[in-house]
């Protein structure tokens, strides 16, 4: 039995007001675990809102109940207000109170009981039931895993099925990292319920922009540095390319793992200018942590192979700090 569960069996034994948070720039697993995990809630007559720090991107507007959550860049108070009134908040898929913002001093000081469901290294511990799993694939496996040890797998439709598969397909890129064989079970037994993953797929996956095409062919054309002596690849963004292209949030997600489709780097950087803050994304293949290296130098975490952090510095900066810091992390290879 996973740690917590019995705790977290009693916090839901009878109807609350009931918060669910995931983290800012919410991701498949971000928006498929707080609404998934709601929908079962609702199923023991809990009144349940859901947060999200910051805008989805739309194509997720299929995701069940997503459209009655509230955006906190959009609608603060209504945020604030839902959160003081909760008597329990989930934290989803987010280890970390700076990663939701202005609204995590609201959790942090609410008299609400607090439990996290979450696979990132390194929680928090801000809460008093922690659910945390670092090998589960995603929060959505880990929200399945914690919904079948209530005993409530048959409260598992396939809508809720549909938010959970979503959550597994994107945090591991349909499948090709992070699984575990518990992964597959779960996928099979979503598949089992009803689950059209062909569907699924294609909602996520083909139904992009064309603008958004274009910004991945420019990015590969012109923006694409491969350091060979140390197996890494880096691409950015500046302010100039967000107007030219009028990138919105979302419209770079994915850029980044087509570095490491390059031979021999095990490295991926996207510097991205943003308005105030320089974000970074990485990923990495085997043994290389780049949690480590945000976690130490731009003020991030995320997981061994795909993390992210930012800086207030300037994009040159950032790149040059990048560089700098690679013969700490990365063997020199002979070229
Ligand atoms: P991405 O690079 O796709 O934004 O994020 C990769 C992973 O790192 C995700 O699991 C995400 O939650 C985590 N991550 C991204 N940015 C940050 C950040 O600024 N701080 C922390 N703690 N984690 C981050
Ligand atoms: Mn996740």
């Amino acid at each position: 039995m996973t740690e917590g569960i019995q705790e977290l069996k009693q916090l839901i034994s009878f109807p609350k007001e009931v918060v669910i948070i995931s983290h800012r720039n919410p991701d498949g697993d971000a928006v498929g675990s707080a609404c998934g995990l709601a929908l079962y809630l609702q199923k023991l007559h809990h009144n349940v809102k859901v947060i999200f720090p910051s805008e989805y991107t739309s194509k997720y507007n299929f995701i069940q109940g997503i459209r009655n959550s509230i955006v906190f860049d959009l609608d603060p108070n209504g945020a604030r207000q839902a959160v003081d009134k909760a008597e329990l908040i989930f934290c989803v898929d987010l280890n970390a109170l700076d990663r939701i913002d202005k609204l995590g001093e609201n959790v942090q000081f609410s008299k609400a009981k607090k439990v996290m469901i979450d696979h990132h290294l390194d929680p928090e511990p801000f809460v008093d039931v922690m659910i945390s799993e670092v090998d589960a694939s995603s929060t959505c496996e880990l929200i399945f895993k914690v919904i079948d040890e209530l005993g409530d797998r048959p409260k598992i439709d396939p809508i809720i099925g549909e938010c959970l598969f979503t959550g597994i397909v994107s945090d591991t890129g349909s499948f090709k990292y992070a699984t575990r064989s518990y992964t597959y079970e779960v996928a099979a037994i979503l598949k089992e319920i009803g689950v059209d993953d062909y569907q699924l797929a294609d909602r996520l996956f083909n139904q992009q922009k064309e603008k958004h095409l274009r910004l991945l062919g420019y990015c590969l054309a012109n923006r694409l540095e491969v350091i060979k002596e140390y197996g890494v690849g880096i691409m950015w963004l500046s302010k100039a390319d967000y107007m030219k292209f009028d990138i919105q949030r979302g419209d770079t997600e994915g850029i980044v793992n087509y570095i490491l489709m390059i031979e021999n780097v095990k490295v991926a950087a996207l510097v991205l200018e943003q308005p105030t803050i320089v974000k970074i994304s990485l990923r990495s293949k085997g043994d290389i942590s780049v949690q480590d290296m945000v976690s130490k130098h731009f003020n991030g975490g995320g997981h061994k192979n795909a993390a992210g952090g930012s800086a207030y510095a300037s994009l040159k900066d950032v790149l040059s700090k990048f560089r700098k810091i690679l013969p700490e992390y990365l063997p020199k290879i002979d070229i």
